[in-house]
């Protein structure tokens, strides 16, 4: 029996997925790339904004007819669309749709498939097989030994509340898993030959908040520090308000702990920030900026931009490009402004920003960002730098420096996947490098 998965989203959704493919496994199932051949068929949905709703909504589409065909093929469909309290209106929309899973949730798709017949037979041959792996995560097998890097989630949920945003609405309130579980979870990582892992929150670096008098993220970093086999750390996204002294000296400190940092700003004008709710300034986050840039050396910061939310004016815009200019981030993820159902800014504030000029807007940071990109980049240029190889892309090599810059080298001989090497940088762009391998 075989399961096809098909995400949407982040890196989040990306990590969740991970996670329901070990269980398939764990019950006998195995994995296929195409949805037409599986008899499970597992859809990780995102709705952060209205275009990634609607993709989810075509690829549902999609499987109506391979549900008429194969009524036997059991259909689920998880993540942000069913978010945490389901009510029913999906499955009236889509009756073809066996199982609606809440995100970061396998038990409802195991649950189901164990009252069929097939499966449960299915997972009585297979069960003994893994007696001694239960309570680790087992990779599924088409990444067992192939996967470098690999994500780990350590915060569940956000209860943040920023006004344009659905996701504390889909992902429920923050949950932080306890240190032991992550440990575990990492190490057995590092058995299955992952070299990277990058621990993932909504708000990262409130991790452990929710405990009274527990761990923080720096406790948390030290204990992963410490696992064998593991080689690199990131964590992502932070908000700017969590980035303590003391989170920011373990990074400089901890040697697998790398020097890249995701820290979204959203927009560069006090009284849009005020209106998102994001309780910062521009001049909160400049010092955040400087304190960072000053704790950590060399260190790459990765931001996000929101354009066009509602009530953004010219002179708005404007502070957002020149405190972008004046920073001179890595890396700026932009996106438009989408209105989400039940937000406040959904709920009381008018979407005045007309669809031309947030695509206007859009369009200028990214050329700001593709110039600042590339100067940053240019200072590469003849170094050597330490990339870690996580797979083959059209016959070249691929990996990442510690600052997460994309690299790709030529090496016909000798399989590279998983190994730290040195490269030089022979030509540099906004988004990717290329190089020479140094040494073995
Ligand atoms: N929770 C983190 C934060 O806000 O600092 C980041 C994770 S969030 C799910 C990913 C990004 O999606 C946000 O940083 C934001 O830039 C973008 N985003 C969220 N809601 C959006 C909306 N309604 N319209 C456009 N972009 C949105």
């Amino acid at each position: 029996m075989k399961y096809h998965l098909h995400i949407f989203g982040c890196q989040m959704n990306e990590a969740d997925a991970q996670r329901v493919g070990s269980e398939l496994e764990k019950i006998g199932l195995t994995y296929t790339d195409h949805a037409r051949d599986a008899d499970v068929i597992v859809l990780d949905t995102c709705v952060v904004r209205q275009s990634a709703e609607d993709r989810a909504y075509s690829y549902i589409q999609t499987l109506k007819p391979i549900k008429a065909q194969r009524p036997a093929a059991v259909i689920t469909v998880m993540g942000c669309m069913v978010g945490v309290k389901s009510n029913g209106a999906l499955k009236k929309q889509f009756p073809w749709v066996d199982v609606f899973m809440p995100p970061s949730e396998t038990a409802p798709l195991v649950n189901y498939l164990r009252q069929r017949e097939a499966f449960a037979l299915l997972e009585e041959e297979t069960r003994h097989r893994h007696a001694i792996q239960d309570g680790e995560l087992i990779l599924p097998a088409h990444e067992r030994g192939k996967l470098v890097a690999a994500h780990v989630p350590i915060v569940y949920g956000c209860s943040h509340a920023c006004t344009f945003c659905i996701i504390p609405f889909r992902r429920g309130v923050e949950r932080s898993r306890p240190v032991g579980q992550i440990a575990q979870e990492v190490r057995s990582l590092a058995e299955q030959g992952v070299k990277e892992v990058t621990l993932l929150g909504q708000i990262v670096d409130r991790y452990g908040k929710d405990f009274s008098d527990g761990p923080d993220l720096s406790d948390l970093l030290r204990v992963i520090n410490g696992i064998d086999g593991i080689e690199r750390i990131r964590f992502l996204t932070s908000h700017p308000n969590w980035m303590t002294d003391k989170l920011l000296d373990i990074v400089a400190e901890l040697p697998k702990v790398c020097e890249h940092i995701e820290v979204p700003v959203q927009a560069g004008d006090d009284e849009v920030l005020r209106n998102m709710r994001r309780n910062y300034s521009a001049d909160d986050y400049r010092r955040l900026i400087d304190r960072i840039r000053a704790k950590i050396p060399n260190t790459s910061i990765a931001t996000d931009i929101i354009v066009g939310f509602p009530g953004e004016t010219e002179a708005h815009f404007q502070h957002t490009y020149d405190l972008l200019e004046e920073l001179r981030l890595d890396v700026a993820h932009l996106a438009k402004y989408s209105p989400r159902p039940n937000t406040v800014a959904e709920r009381n504030m008018i979407d005045d920003v007309p669809e031309e000029e947030k695509e206007r807007r859009w369009r200028v940071l990214n050329d700001q960002h593709e110039r600042i990109s590339a100067g940053i980049n240019r200072r590469y240029q003849d170094q050597v730098v330490e990339v870690l190889v996580e797979d083959q892309h059209k016959g070249k090599w691929r990996g990442r420096t510690r600052t997460n810059k994309l690299v790709f080298f030529e090496d016909e001989m000798t399989d590279r996947r998983g190994q730290l090497v040195n490269v030089k940088i022979d030509k540099t762009g906004p988004w990717s490098m290329n190089g020479t391998i140094q040494s073995a």
